[in-house]
């Protein structure tokens, strides 16, 4: 699970990366478009800041995925620990009942040497039952032995099997925490070229323009501007009027929605551009 959330958010960093590139070189085309030069500035600001955003909710939650990755690997771990444990126990085990074992057998072979030296009846039932008491005793720890065996031969089938497994697991772990590691790093450096472009254009665009940016920004998720495709504002979905519409599409004044109140801009062909921020 782990390892195909991190492949698709891999995915969607290059994505991002792409674009962003893309909206870099496609600046001077985006131009030739029938915006204003201030709208398309805007326009770039926004995909900026949605695309800072997601970067930056992405590295927030990077240290919570780290250590959900080595809780995993603790957990599974865990079972190969107590499995080691029950089998140095198991063997501690056996060990005491051989000497308990050794025990009941010089006890067994005194009481039958004492058979042989009886002076009287009573003396010979007391070995005779000694004896017999002995070796039950005996056939009692070799089954146990026997059984403590079978645990033991079971315990090292099962430790041999999973050894490989912890260690493959680890490397995978480890794998895993060095390809956060590497995002980390260019999510920073592709952060650090996002925000210097951002301060390039925030500077250029008037500061009455900057703050209805920001203000609508604020209380509309970071969406400030809407792409009119059809003829429908594409972030609340309604209707543009057919003379609002065709103000939009001119693109010489601030045209805002209607409905919800976002700077409307018209777009032929770049549209995918913004796609991505619009969710
Ligand atoms: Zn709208």
């Amino acid at each position: 699970m782990a390892i195909s959330r991190a492949i698709s958010w891999r995915n969607f960093f290059l994505n991002l990366r792409i674009t962003f590139q893309y909206s870099m070189l496609g600046r001077e085309q985006r131009m030739e478009d029938a915006l204003s030069a201030e709208l398309s500035q805007l326009i770039e600001l926004q995909e900026l800041d949605l695309d800072i955003q997601k970067l930056t909710d992405r590295l927030s939650k990077i240290p919570a995925e780290r250590d959900q990755m080595e809780k995993e690997f603790a957990a599974h771990a865990a079972e190969f620990l107590a499995l080691k444990s029950k089998h140095e126990q198991t063997l501690a085990d056996r060990s005491q009942i051989e000497s308990d074992l050794a025990t009941a057998q010089e006890h067994h072979d005194k009481y039958k040497q004492d058979l042989m030296r009886v002076r009287n009846e009573k003396e010979y039932t007391t070995a005779l039952r000694e004896i017999d008491a002995t070796k039950k005793q005996i056939g009692t720890y070799e089954s146990e032995i026997l059984k403590r065996m079978e645990e033991l031969e079971k315990l090292e089938t099962d430790i041999k099997v999973n050894e490989p497994d912890i260690e493959r697991k680890r490397g995978e772990v480890d794998q895993l925490l060095h390809t956060l590691d590497q995002e980390i790093a260019a999510t920073n450096t592709l952060l650090t070229t996002m925000r210097s472009r951002r301060q390039e254009l925030v500077v250029s665009i008037s500061t009455e323009m900057l703050s209805t940016y920001e203000r609508m920004a604020r209380t509309r998720r970071g969406q400030a501007l809407s792409a009119v495709r059809d003829g429908i504002c594409s972030a609340c979905r309604v209707k543009v009027r057919p003379k609002l519409f065709s103000d939009v599409r001119k693109g010489d004044q601030l045209i805002t929605c209607e409905s919800c109140g976002r700077i409307l801009y018209y777009r032929p062909d770049s549209s995918q551009i913004v796609e991505a921020g619009i969710n």
